[in-house]
């Protein structure tokens, strides 16, 4: 059984209450390693250090250049440990390979970039309408940040979160999903490695209601950035109103695959599927609710389903497999009971529709579909997080746009068409952060990514992603000569 530490200060070290937790690899059900299971006595030791480095010692002193060439350095300790990082997160998550090491391999191009950004946060000199002043503009970090990811993508996570956060000059404390933080432990080391000093990145491991409401209540956190569920979300966004905190939320979602009977059928039918088979569904962006125009929908759900069907279950670390373990026990249970309450409202299921037993750790969903869905019922509205696609046809454009747009969320969509006006019509009316035409599941470290409506505040990535982590300073500076003018009226 191997033992995770926290990373704190530079140092791993135990968890001071002495409590620790098992976590389990959801392929064989079996538990594979110790982590902590931290306390507030550990989230304050971890914040006060990720404090005293953006206060004193050289992190505080150090320029821009050189925290962004540490970046650079870490983004290649990334790339040489890719493969090993990749095989613990798929232990923890259950997560294929296969798809961990296309993550892994891309996540340095997070620290690549904004690590040459780090020296291009200027300012400007404001061409004021005072007389006899000068004054400019300057962008100061917003301070020590706090970060909650979940356990579908962690490492991915940290690069979208802790990338920018410290190319802006912060110091971040991570809290990890409690069911997969051995990989943000493993990460951990590597940034000590790359030179980071002391204290600019640390790891809490822990519960949630715990560790997670410490961070997020701590006075001196300025920003949480969240990733996770849209319960979870909420409760966070009015927690850290008390202490005015900072908050990007990237929150799940109902996202529309919107097929036209003008595309390319094969092209739409394999992006259909990525989009809510890969990883097992277990994704915010997964395409859950397919809207087909009626003129082609029998055909082509008859084709989506034969596709479905060729999915291979089995081990993640193997190359051939295409559907993984679910990763938790209480998700594995939300899966099935949202396809019991999909059979209740009275959609039909063509595909799948059960746990898979054939497999050694229990936690096996069959890859699921169902036809006959209305737009009101709760398999179309609601998140399953699981390998569960719902079919809905529509007419027309109007009626496409109409029906994709019927929902709290606002994540994603996909937009399958050979008609370059439709394209563009529909994918401007569409309410989401991102929206796919002839693609799905297409992410960048250049492009912004987040949510319209519940599914979030904020962007990651791109340039816009690190203005979140920086405050606006106005400095104005009077060189006026002579007597002061009336202290009792605005300047
Ligand atoms: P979750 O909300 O249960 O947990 C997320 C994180 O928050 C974990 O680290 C957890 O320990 C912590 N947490 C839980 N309760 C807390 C509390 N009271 N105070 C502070 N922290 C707390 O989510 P999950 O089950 O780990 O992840 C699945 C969800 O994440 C899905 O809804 C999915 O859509 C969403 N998700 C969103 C994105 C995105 O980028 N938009 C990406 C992946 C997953």
């Amino acid at each position: 059984m191997e033992t995770y530490q926290h990373f704190i200060d530079g140092q791993y070290v135990d968890p001071v209450g002495g409590e620790w937790m098992y976590t389990v690899n959801p392929y064989d059900g079996q538990a594979w390693a110790r982590i902590p299971k931290g306390c507030e006595r550990d989230v304050d030791r971890a914040v006060q250090a990720a404090k005293r480095a953006m206060t004193s010692g050289p992190y505080a002193s150090m320029t821009p250049t050189q925290r962004g060439k540490l970046m650079v350095r870490l983004a290649d300790l990334v790339a040489a440990n890719a493969q090993r990082l990749a095989e613990i997160e798929v232990r923890d998550n259950g997560k294929l390979y296969s798809e961990m090491k296309g993550q892994l391999d891309y996540h340095p191009e997070w620290w690549r970039y904004y690590g040459g950004l780090a020296d291009k946060l200027e300012g400007a000199v404001m061409p004021i309408d005072k007389p006899d002043h000068f004054a400019f503009t300057s962008h100061e970090p917003v301070g020590v940040v706090g970060a909650l990811t979940a356990w579908n993508s962690p490492l991915l996570f940290i690069a979208w979160k802790c990338a920018p956060a410290i190319a802006a000059g912060c110091a971040v404390v991570v809290k990890p999903s409690e069911f997969a933080s051995a990989s943000t432990l493993a990460f951990a080391a590597l940034t000590r490695e790359a030179g980071f000093p002391d204290g600019v990145f640390n790891v809490v491991a822990g519960l949630g209601t715990t560790v997670g409401a410490a961070l997020v209540d701590h006075p001196d956190v300025a920003k949480i950035t969240f990733t996770g569920s849209d319960t979870t979300g909420a409760r966070i966004y009015a927690q850290a109103a008390r202490t005015m905190k900072r908050v990007t939320l990237e929150l799940g979602g109902k996202s529309p695959n919107i097929v036209f009977d003008d595309c390319d059928l094969d092209k739409a039918a394999a992006g259909v599927i990525s989009g809510i088979f890969a990883a097992t569904g277990q994704t915010c962006i997964a395409g859950s609710r397919l809207l087909v125009q009626n003129a082609i929908k029998d055909a082509f759900t008859e084709r989506v389903a034969t596709l479905g069907a060729t999915a291979r279950r089995g081990d993640p670390m193997k190359a051939d497999t295409n559907i993984g373990p679910v990763t938790t026990p209480p998700q594995y249970q939300k899966i099935l009971d949202y396809i019991d309450i999909a059979r209740r409202e009275g959609a039909r299921c063509i595909l799948g529709g059960k746990p898979a037993t054939d497999m050694p750790g229990g936690q096996f969903v069959e890859p699921t579909i169902f036809v006959d869905v209305k737009p009101d019922m709760r398999i179309a509205r609601e998140e399953v997080f699981g390998p569960v696609l719902s079919i809905i046809g529509f007419d027309d454009e109007a009626d496409a746009i109409r029906i994709a747009n019927d929902t709290i969320y606002g994540l994603a969509a996909g937009v399958w068409t050979e008609n370059i006006g439709r394209a563009i019509r529909v994918s401007r009316a569409i309410r989401a952060g991102t929206v796919w035409v002839n693609t799905y599941r297409a992410i960048s470290y250049m492009m912004p990514f987040g949510g319209m409506k519940q599914s979030g505040i904020g962007r990651e990535s791109g340039i816009e992603s690190i203005r979140s982590y920086l405050e606006t300073k106005s400095t104005l500076i009077s060189f006026a000569q002579g007597a002061p003018g009336n202290p009792f009226v605005m300047r």
